[in-house]
């Protein structure tokens, strides 16, 4: 276990937790809403410190990231919990673990075994290690992904700073709801970021994820206020987020921060609690990209299907294909030093 920095100590042996927008107060031996928080007398503790519930090396397209790093590979790894609860999740098996323990330990009266329980769930890996790892196989980047990376913040925090130290990147894969404490920290070494902006209604927000959407659009502001190269994920799910006005809506927001920040709209497969609606189909997607570029937005790819028309990138000016996709098979053609090897474009993005 590990005291973590983002916190603040209140009155009566109470904490509140600083990581992410939730704000959770959090009493003695609970946990906040993630549940890998736990106030032990009066302190704040990180139950999954240097414990990974799961690891891989992934392609950096896999995150998605298509402007960073083209083609190379990402040291990924996660923790056990989460601070939404999304129904559709893909990896419910990590992220909604430590809920459901904690709603068990609650039941039997035992809340303070959280943290033996928890640290259960991973394998040891120490920020030394996994940058270890990264240097000798010439791995670039570190991705803190599958579960929400924010609230494991201590654990990423040093693994991040030993990564720079070693010129290697850092990225996150996240749900958008990072406090701005925890954002300024991790400027100096968070080197891009893909956020899924799952939906423009509040309601979809509180109802199937339990979570507010006007904390993930701050965030998506403040990550662009602080220059940190940022891609944009939305989960097109059939009959709930996929309507012409709402895909319009999420377009015209993101192009209005800036219409070079990559969006990416990406199939649907029934998961964990949401198994009533159907998989996405292929003109949907097809209709979210069109939607997407009549917002003035320069990027805008089709994601978990084959479908390399619109998985490449083309340069806005000229339209020469700069990166070939075809799943996870990526070929640069025409990008060079960051620009359209045709006409010069500068194109945004991580390059090198
Ligand atoms: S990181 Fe966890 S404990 Fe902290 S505010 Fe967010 S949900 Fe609450």
């Amino acid at each position: 276990m590990h005291e973590p920095i983002l916190y603040k100590k209140l009155d009566s042996n109470k904490v509140v937790c600083t990581a992410c927008k939730h704000k959770c107060v959090i009493g003695p031996d609970n946990t906040g809403i993630c549940g890998v928080r736990q106030n032990k007398n009066g302190k704040l503790y990180l139950l999954v410190y240097g414990k990974a519930a799961s690891f891989n090396i992934d392609p950096i397209e896999k995150k998605p990231l298509y402007h960073f790093l083209p083609g190379t590979k990402v040291f990924s790894l996660g923790t056990v919990g989460c601070n939404f609860a999304c129904s559709f999740c893909q990896n419910w098996d990590i992220s909604q673990a430590s809920k459901e323990l904690k709603l068990k330990l609650l039941k039997e009266k035992k809340p303070e075994l959280m943290g033996v329980e928890v640290s259960k769930y991973g394998y040891d890996l120490s920020p030394e290690k996994i940058v270890d790892i990264c240097v000798k196989g010439k791995i670039p980047s570190i991705a803190y992904t599958y579960n929400e990376p924010i609230i494991f913040f201590e654990y990423l925090y040093d693994t991040s700073k030993l990564a720079h130290k070693k010129n290697i990147k850092n990225v996150f894969v996240s749900n958008g709801y990072e406090s701005d404490d925890a954002l300024e920290l991790m400027k100096p070494y968070l080197n891009g970021i893909n956020i899924d902006l799952k939906s423009f209604s509040d309601e979809f927000y509180r109802k199937i994820c339990r979570a507010e959407l006007k904390h993930v659009l701050e965030t998506i502001k403040k990550v662009h206020e602080l220059g940190i190269w940022m891609e944009i994920t939305t989960l097109v799910i059939p009959g709930k987020n996929d309507s012409d006005s709402e895909l319009r809506k999420i377009a015209d927001f993101i192009s209005g921060i800036d219409k070079n920040i990559p969006w990416h709209v990406s199939a649907f497969h029934p998961d964990y609690r949401m198994t009533d609606a159907e998989i996405t189909r292929h003109t949907t997607l097809h209709k979210a990209v069109k939607i997407g570029r009549k917002s003035g937005l320069k990027y805008v790819y089709a994601g978990n299907i084959i479908d390399e028309d619109n998985e490449s990138t083309r340069c806005p000016s000229c339209k020469a294909v700069l990166i070939r996709r075809r799943g996870y098979l990526v070929e640069i053609e025409n990008l060079k030093n960051g620009k359209c090897a045709k006409c010069n474009e500068k194109i945004a993005g991580v390059w090198g």
